[in-house]
């Protein structure tokens, strides 16, 4: 009992004695190698536990109880000589050899007894007990004991040497803990004599007695009367410091710094400015309060301080700080720094950013200071440390940035934002069907700037959204505008952007807007890229699905360009998909980019969803992607992004491609998705007849109207048929409707003018002149109220000298 009373009492005062390091944490965010410290006490504090345990149950002759007691005290002993180890290592913070090797043994010796304890269970080799249970140490043991007295004495004797080096009140504490650890290795020896008295305890118990009053309350001491007198300076000389990390503030480190600089450069040394900040301080203050964030800084600004040294550190305000250092090793010292950061506790701490510049001595001390700031601006939001080396073009960069986002709000205001306008041509009409409205900045000073110049600018500063509702209200301007000259109102498309979409409710906003200008809501689609959707995949469904159900169509921009585009098409609903400009740049003449837009168009028809190509620039391109089903078509082949007035002007001038009147939509829809390399299109399931013939058959979409016939749409199939049986050159649309001459109608001719009259669909056999028969099959697809035109489509199964055979037959 009196063993166990012994361990209580040293319990109880180590608890009394150390509270604020133990339940404190600021002192550990003050000064780091504190947490180790912190890590000793407790793993003392276990031991005590351990101690008293062992007393009462060894006196109750709990054997097996007692063992595994002891197996615990002796775990919760290696632990407490490891932390110790580790602390004085750094808080010493003499990053030598000799430090190294006490770290590295510390932890060697710790393995070594552990894995004695866990031997113990099958073989005594550490202790044991007897039949009477006695406790008897057994050889590890000693060997143990030995080993940790050393590793006390080592620390003693390192602790001596280095402050026989330090200064003043470091000198000070430095020898205190060489002292406690001598100190710990002789009542380690006491312990090893006499088993059954708890004088470890008292050892552990007297060591952290004499840390507490002779150097962490020194150490506070000095702290506060460094505070103290860096407010005194600061009152009596102007803010010199700043109160909250105790860094000489800017004005003060500039001046400081200053010939500290010129004196390096003369030596030959290559100094280095580091302008640092920490990503995310303001989630981080909303999320753990303005307290924690103080700590946070405080605990950054000690960080600084350790690795650089005070006098070279500086806070410039909020969490913005510039170290003056020396090249050699930066970068390795600045990883270390970040791995420190991140180790330091197990809250999460926002990342550091590091903007770096070697300095050469050719500006003056805050330039240097500004292109290290330059550096550090150019790596945005990232959750992971970074740093950056500051290069010249940084600077170009930086400027632009800065300009385009102070001059925003005076550029819409001013009219500097223009929006241009890109017709989206109908390919079964040749008509404009849509308009893309693309936002340009005409900049009184810089000139016209591209879309690239400020849209990702914007997006990044998350200003976009601005910009995007303005372009908004601009489109509506001009449709206004248009219907007022008496032109067809065509649907507009507006580019949205991701940012857009954490700034502001865009589906209210928009809807609201639309509402407001008394405008249907049909009229305004929605343009979202293919990356944005795969970016936040929920979130951006949810927003789609919510413009969709306000009556919005909805496009997705630049399909194909990432790389799970056929995931988000079989995950999302739109009602229009825009293929990446990059398929009309890879077009070629190979079978290969022929195949991969032939299989996307029957797969964009098989989901009955509209097709835009963009980026089309030649006839070719035209030709092909209007044969296999793309039912639009933007690009400069018809013309580039013009604004409105010369819109308008073209149109005075007859030279302006016609809008499409908007009644007419849905015949040319009809016609214009048909795939005209794919004969399941118009044979659909049940027409088991037409299996054996091969896909690309000659076909056509012939539109019928007042008795008279014309070629809406062909292949090339089906022009080469033309030209070879009829010796007929077929150009859709450029020819005019023609009627065959009186008593020559053809069974063709008349088959076709009665499906598009009555509807249905049927093969038909035309024998020529020469006995020649030629099968079709027809079929009607749509019909035009405006011009009361009908089309169907028409295809070419056989051309032979014998009638077909149905499988009726
Ligand atoms: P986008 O939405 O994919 O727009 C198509 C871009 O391709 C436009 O470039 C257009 O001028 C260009 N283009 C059209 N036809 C051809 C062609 O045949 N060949 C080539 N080489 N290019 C063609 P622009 O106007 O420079 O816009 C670039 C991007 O900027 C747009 O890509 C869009 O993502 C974004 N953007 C434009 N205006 C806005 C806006 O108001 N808001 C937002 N958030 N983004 C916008
Ligand atoms: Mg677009
Ligand atoms: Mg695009």
């Amino acid at each position: 009992m009196l063993y166990s009373s012994a361990g209580l009492l040293a319990l109880i005062i180590h608890l009394i004695i150390n509270h604020d390091v133990l339940f404190r944490t600021s002192r550990t965010e003050l000064f780091p190698a504190h947490r180790f410290y912190r890590a000793f006490l407790v793993s003392v504090l276990c031991y005590y536990g351990a101690d008293i345990l062992w007393g009462i149950l060894y006196e109750r002759q709990l054997i097996t109880l007692t063992f595994l007691d002891t197996e615990l005290y002796f775990l919760t002993m290696g632990c407490s000589i490891l932390f110790w180890t580790r602390y004085t290592v750094e808080y010493l913070q003499e990053n030598n050899t000799f430090g190294k090797l006490l770290r590295l043994t510390g932890q060697i010796l710790f393995h070594a007894h552990n894995l004695l304890l866990a031997a113990n269970f099958v073989y005594p080799i550490l202790f044991s007990f007897d039949s009477q249970g006695v406790y008897h140490a057994e050889i590890g043991r000693y060997v143990t004991l030995v080993l940790q007295i050393l590793m006390f004495l080592m620390t003693s004797v390192y602790a001596v040497v280095i402050s026989s080096r330090s200064q003043g009140t470091r000198k000070f504490r430095h020898r205190t803990i060489g002292i406690s650890s001598a100190a710990m290795a002789g009542f380690c020896i006491a312990q090893a004599l006499h088993p059954l008295l708890p004088l470890y305890a008292i050892g552990c118990m007297l060591a952290s007695c004499v840390l507490h009053s002779f150097v962490l309350e020194n150490e506070k001491q000095d702290y506060q009367n460094s505070l103290e007198e860096k407010l005194k300076e600061s009152i009596l000389n102007g803010n010199y410091y700043d109160l909250l990390t105790g860094l000489p503030g800017m004005t003060y480190f500039l001046e400081r710094t200053e010939k500290r600089r010129a004196d390096l450069l003369k030596k030959g040394g290559r100094p280095a400015l580091l302008y640092l900040d920490l990503s995310g301080v303001k989630f981080f203050n909303h999320r753990y309060g303005f307290t924690a964030g103080d700590k946070l800084l405080q605990s950054f600004a000690g960080l600084l301080k350790q690795t650089f040294g005070e006098e070279n550190c500086s806070r410039f305000g909020s969490d913005h700080f510039v170290v003056f250092t020396e090249q050699e090793g930066l970068e390795d010292t600045l990883w270390e720094l970040f791995h420190t950061w991140k180790t330091l506790d197990t809250r999460d701490r926002p990342a550091i950013r590091a903007g770096i510049y070697l300095d050469d001595g050719s500006t003056d001390l805050s330039t240097a200071c500004d292109c290290a700031k330059t550096a550090r601006d150019s790596i945005r939001n990232t959750y992971v440390s970074d740093l950056r080396f500051y290069d010249h073009k940084m600077l170009e960069t930086a400027e632009r940035r800065q300009y385009i986002i102070s001059h925003l709000d005076q550029a819409m205001e001013e009219g500097w934002i223009q929006v241009y306008y890109q017709p989206i041509i109908r390919a079964a009409s040749g008509r404009v069907c849509d308009e893309e409205a693309l936002a340009r900045w005409i900049d009184p000073e810089r000139g016209f700037l591209s879309p690239a110049d400020f849209i990702p600018i914007l997006e990044e500063a998350n200003l976009i959204y601005k910009l995007d509702l303005h372009v908004i209200d601009l489109v509506l301007k001009k449709m206004h505008q248009l219907q007022s000259s008496g032109l067809y109102l065509v649907p507009q498309s507006v580019n949205l952007s991701r940012s857009d979409f954490d700034m502001t409710d865009m589906v209210d906003t928009i809807s609201r807007k639309m509402d407001a200008s008394g405008l249907p809501r049909h009229l305004l689609s929605i343009e979202i890229t293919e990356s944005i959707v795969g970016s936040d995949f929920e979130f951006i469904r949810r927003e789609i699905d919510r413009f969709r159900a306000a009556g919005f169509p909805v496009w997705m921009d630049d399909f194909g360009s990432g790389y799970s585009s056929l995931d988000v098409l079989s995950n999302v609903t739109v009602d229009l998909i825009k293929l990446d400009m990059r398929f009309m740049q890879q077009f070629d003449s190979t079978d290969r980019s022929r195949i991969v837009l032939t299989e996307l168009m029957k797969m964009a028809i098989g989901l009955g969803i509209d097709t835009i190509c963009e980026g089309v620039e030649r006839s070719d391109q035209m030709e092909f992607m209007r044969d296999i089903g793309c039912t639009k078509l933007q690009g400069y082949y018809y013309t580039k992004p013009l604004p409105v007035n010369q819109i308008l002007e073209r149109y005075e001038k007859g030279i302006q491609i016609g809008f499409e009147n908007p009644q007419e939509s849905a015949y040319f829809e009809a016609i214009g998705r048909i795939n005209l390399h794919d004969l399941a299109v118009i044979a659909q399931e049940d027409e088991p007849d037409l299996h054996h013939y091969f896909n690309t058959i000659p076909m056509a979409v012939i539109e019928v109207h007042d008795g008279c016939l014309r070629f809406a749409r062909t292949n090339q199939a089906y022009r080469n048929f033309m030209a070879q049986t009829f010796h007929i050159r077929t150009a859709d649309y450029t020819e005019t409707y023609s009627k065959p001459p009186e008593g020559h109608e053809t069974p063709f001719f008349r088959a076709l003018q009665k499906f598009c009259r009555e509807g249905g669909r049927s093969i038909i056999d035309e024998t020529l002149s020469d006995g020649t028969v030629i099968h079709f099959f027809m079929r009607k697809v749509a019909y035009n109220p405006v011009t009361d035109t009908s089309a169907a489509v028409v295809a070419v199964l056989a051309v032979s000298s014998e009638p077909y055979k149905t499988a009726a037959d």
